[in-house]
């Protein structure tokens, strides 16, 4: 096995014993902002004082609330003008939020990142497409200069413009590409509508993620693209993508522990949950000096795999990620996350590559309506066969759901698409619900 980087092959002892030394100095660095003097100060709590990494459970959480209470640059823990670069949070469950980093910090971002890519399997000789939103988001910049620091040519194509995306795939060369995963089923719809087989191009890798999806989905595009697909997952208060990612194996993904804490807890009582039991996902950053972040709540819902990885890392994996806890929808009394709908419909060949959860209304029930794209070749069959069909997808879908939802099969481009992450609920309950 070839490693990017000596931190990965780090024992279980060399790991915990670099966190220890790690986060009592991010601790002390943290408490240099006025955010963090405070909240330590609350709860009397001495970064001096940390003698294991259990200790890290005596301060209370960090959450996006207070990163927006803080706004615009409360957590900062050096003065403004060693900053270099901000970003925001794409702002999918509200007010965005702001990061700031230093020179130092951009430096370890960028080379986590190439950490990740160099485990998926790219190389400074791979041509690299970046094909999500610049700006703001992170998985703009975020990923591009780790592409640059592996040393590929990176193309920072950005969001939107299928057209244009596929003629630089196909004019450079393009070995690995970065692409979320509603877009890279969309833009294999539009590959259809000129002709051309993905397969036929030099694509191998794609690094996938910023959104939730499910396995069949990941199984969909490499079939269609005849690719790789890793999944990736960051978050903007963590840096952004490089925050943990798949290896070869492709069985959960590898958070980077030299430079992150992560904790499991039930997200009602704040406690750890035990390992391999799906619960939040709370971060502390290790490695940066500019804005530290102590015990984030992600509320994004995943479990820690237990048995060790066969590439040889002992870095923590994390399971696919279910959602963000405030995803999940309740219907007649029933919690649903919109991932599974999406499992169940990827899974059938008959179904496109777009669909929408619908939540309405009627009197004082609450209904679940799903939309599903239906491919062309599909859709011109007579009324009797849409008609079982849809019978099928909706008995499929109570199976796993435990209510029956309504079905809408519909036709290809007929939903509404956004440039970043997609939406995939919509709620017509009106206020209240
Ligand atoms: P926002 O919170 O506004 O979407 P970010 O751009 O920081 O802003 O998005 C980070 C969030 O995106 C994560 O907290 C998570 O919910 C989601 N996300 C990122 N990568 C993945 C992934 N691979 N799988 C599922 N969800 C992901
Ligand atoms: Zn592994």
């Amino acid at each position: 096995m070839v490693y990017y980087d000596a931190a990965e092959t780090l024992s279980r002892v060399e790991i915990e014993r670099l966190q220890l030394e790690r986060l009592r100095a991010s601790l002390k660095q943290a408490a240099k902002s006025p955010f963090y003097a405070k909240h330590f100060a609350a709860c009397d709590f001495d970064p001096a004082s940390v003698a294991t990494l259990a200790d890290v459970r005596r301060i209370p959480f960090t959450t996006k609330q207070h990163l927006r209470d803080s706004y615009p640059d409360a957590m900062l823990a050096m003065p403004l003008s060693e900053m270099v670069r901000m970003h925001a949070s794409s702002g999918t469950t509200g007010t965005p939020t702001v990061i700031y980093h230093t020179q130092n910090d951009l430096d370890w971002w960028a080379s986590l990142m190439a950490r990740c890519m160099y485990m998926a399997g790219l190389r400074r000789t791979d041509v690299f497409q970046n094909m999500s939103g610049y700006g703001l988001f992170t998985g703009g910049l975020g990923i591009h200069y780790g592409a640059e620091r592996l040393g590929c040519l990176t193309i920072p194509a950005g969001a939107g413009n299928s057209h244009r995306q596929i003629k630089l795939l196909t004019d450079f060369k393009v070995t690995g590409i970065h692409i979320i995963p509603s877009y890279a089923l969309y833009l294999s719809a539009v590959f259809a509508e000129l002709g051309i087989d993905p397969k036929s191009l030099s694509l191998r890798i794609a690094l996938v993620g910023a959104e939730p999806y499910t396995e069949e989905t990941r199984r969909r595009l490499e079939e269609i693209y005849g690719i790789k697909a890793y999944n990736s997952y960051g978050l903007s208060e963590m840096n952004g993508p490089g925050v943990a990612f798949e290896c070869q194996e492709q069985h959960g993904m590898h958070v980077w522990e030299d430079a992150y804490l992560a904790e499991i807890v039930d997200p009602a009582t704040g406690e750890p949950v035990p390992d391999g039991e799906l619960g939040e996902l709370v971060m502390t950053t290790l490695g940066r000096e500019g804005m530290p972040v102590v015990r984030y709540r992600t509320r994004d819902m995943t479990r820690f795999l237990t048995e060790p990885c066969p590439c040889g890392r002992v870095h923590r994996r994390i399971d696919r990620l279910h959602g963000r806890c405030d995803d999940m929808l309740i219907v007649k009394g029933v919690n649903i996350f919109p991932m599974q709908i999406e499992r169940v419909l990827m899974a059938m060949p008959e179904v496109g590559q777009d669909y929408l959860i619908v939540l309405e209304r009627d009197g004082y029930i609450d209904n679940i309506r799903v939309k599903v794209e239906i491919r062309d070749e599909y859709f011109v069959e007579d009324m009797r066969q849409l008609g079982a069909l849809q019978k099928r997808i909706a008995a499929r879908l109570r199976d796993e759901l435990l209510v029956t939802p309504k079905v809408e099969l519909v036709e290809r481009n007929s939903l509404p698409k956004t440039e970043g992450k997609a939406t995939r609920v919509l709620d017509m309950r009106g206020n209240g619900a």
